[in-house]
């Protein structure tokens, strides 16, 4: 078997996520045949360094035999049951693992099975939470009034494809031709540090822009359900960070209005961003936090919607009183999956990944130093493992590329070429290894990436 058997056939009955599927009239799919630590290798025998790790959900490295022995172990017992009525020991192990490792105060999991899906959980939950306090207060006049409908959300934001999910996001590619169908959100500045003025550090600016957000808690607090964000990093939307002291201000703004804080950590979460979740730069416990991605080691799909012990006692009724959160999905904990969030949890534990990661983080900033003087590099940022290049066609103005001369696939094909597989993000290009990837690899992928941007920029 070569690529080639492959490539036909699949684009004859198979239609890509998130691709224009004409681009492979040009650009040849890559049929993966298998995949060993932060590699991956096609039919044809060329290996891949995954420096995105699989879109952000690799943490040990592909086929860890870790984690492929406990799901090996669990498959000879039981590979799914129902969550309704029914458990399993994988879901309860993980739960009282996640409880313990997340936040004080996330005492409850709700499992889900995708990212996506954890977002419209969440959602939903805090929508109903305020409606099941007020029917309390209600009773004796059996209304309704005063209820809950708005989500607060930040502009750039990314908390999935579904239409709840998309609805909370701001990233206008994803967004802007599903409009008419989506709830009406209130969007507030971002924080992004992109945008600070010269000078001004991450902290000034991200208290800075807090105002905007204080301003409508303030204006809107009887009519919002939750604010969610993405704690520190805006992942999808291109790499943009901001500063920990943001958290610190909104908890303490949602606090004083009395609104929830639901933190999307599917893609920072599990060490990504040197601790084990990014709310901890800030100290701070949200009232809902969404995980996914890393949560399986990147092996299956899983996500879990941890919640406060005050939201989940808001449902918790005779069951005639319908309170109840009466929403699932079928894979919803699957067994399988679990057991690899256990094993995932084990490797933390026993190989002191979050100490190991500083150091990582620390290679990643000295190896990508060269860039600093790049012509078409206007910043580099960092964030933990998260590291991303802006890549403009004007450094002193920060003049973006326009989009359509897609500048990024370039960077993509040059890459590939040379054996790493990069995914930009339009003009922006970045490193979300997988923890097990060595100083040298990010040595590699670092120099590749510098030559894929020259020849991009050229
Ligand atoms: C990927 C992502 C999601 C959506 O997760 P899916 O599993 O792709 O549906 C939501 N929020 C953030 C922050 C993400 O990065």
């Amino acid at each position: 078997m070569a690529n080639s058997d492959f490539i036909n056939r699949d684009l004859s009955v198979l239609w890509h996520p998130c691709s224009q599927m004409k681009d492979h009239e040009s650009l040849a799919l890559i049929p993966i045949k298998k995949g060993e630590g932060v590699w991956l290798e096609d039919y044809d025998g060329r290996r891949y360094l995954d420096a995105i790790s699989s879109w952000w959900v690799n943490l040990f490295g592909h086929a860890n035999p870790i984690i492929n022995e406990a799901i090996k172990q669990q498959l000879d017992q039981l590979e799914h049951t129902l969550l309704a009525g029914f458990t399993h020991e994988p879901a309860v192990s993980l739960a009282e693992r996640l409880v313990e490792k997340t936040p004080p105060g996330l005492n409850k999991c709700f499992f889900a099975d995708n990212g996506s899906s954890a977002v419209e959980a969440a959602l939903k939950m805090s929508f109903h939470y305020w409606l099941n306090k007020n029917k309390g207060l209600n009773k004796n006049s059996g209304s309704s009034a005063g209820t809950r409908t708005k989500f607060v959300s930040l502009s750039n934001s990314y908390h999935g494809e579904t239409l709840g999910a998309l609805a909370v996001g701001d990233v206008a590619l994803y967004k802007q031709t599903y409009g008419p169908l989506l709830m009406d959100v209130i969007t507030v500045a971002s924080p992004d540090c992109y945008f600070r003025e010269e000078g001004e550090s991450w902290e000034d600016h991200s208290i800075k822009m807090f105002s905007h957000m204080e301003q409508v808690l303030s204006e809107h607090s009887r009519d919002i359900c939750a604010v969610i964000i993405e704690p520190l990093v805006q992942c999808a939307g291109n790499m943009r960070m901001y500063h920990p002291v943001y958290l610190k201000m909104l908890r303490d703004a949602c606090d004083r209005h009395d609104i929830l804080l639901i933190a999307d950590e599917i893609a920072v979460g599990f060490g990504r961003t040197g601790k084990m979740f990014a709310c901890e730069h800030g100290d701070i416990s949200p009232d809902i936090m969404c995980l996914s991605k890393g949560i399986t080691g990147g092996y299956m799909p899983l996500s879990a919607v941890m919640c406060s012990d005050e939201i989940y006692q808001a449902f918790y009724d005779d069951y005639v009183n319908m309170s109840a959160f009466l929403h699932s999905h079928s894979y919803t904990g699957n067994t399988l999956a679990c057991a690899a969030a256990n094993a995932t949890l084990d490797i933390f534990e026993h190989d002191n990944v979050l100490d190991k990661n500083i150091e990582l983080a620390k290679t990643m900033k000295a190896e990508t130093e060269i860039f600093w003087d790049h012509p078409h590099v206007a910043e580099v940022r960092q964030t933990g493992m998260i590291l991303a290049l802006e890549m403009v066609k004007d450094k002193k103005n920060r003049l973006p590329y326009p989009w359509q001369e897609r500048r990024g696939i370039d960077v993509y094909k040059f890459a590939l070429d040379q054996g790493v597989l990069l995914r930009p993000l339009g003009n922006v290009i970045y490193f979300m290894p997988p923890y097990v990837i060595t100083a040298e690899q990010i040595r590699t992928i670092s120099e590749v990436a510098y030559q894929g941007i020259s020849n991009a920029t050229a």
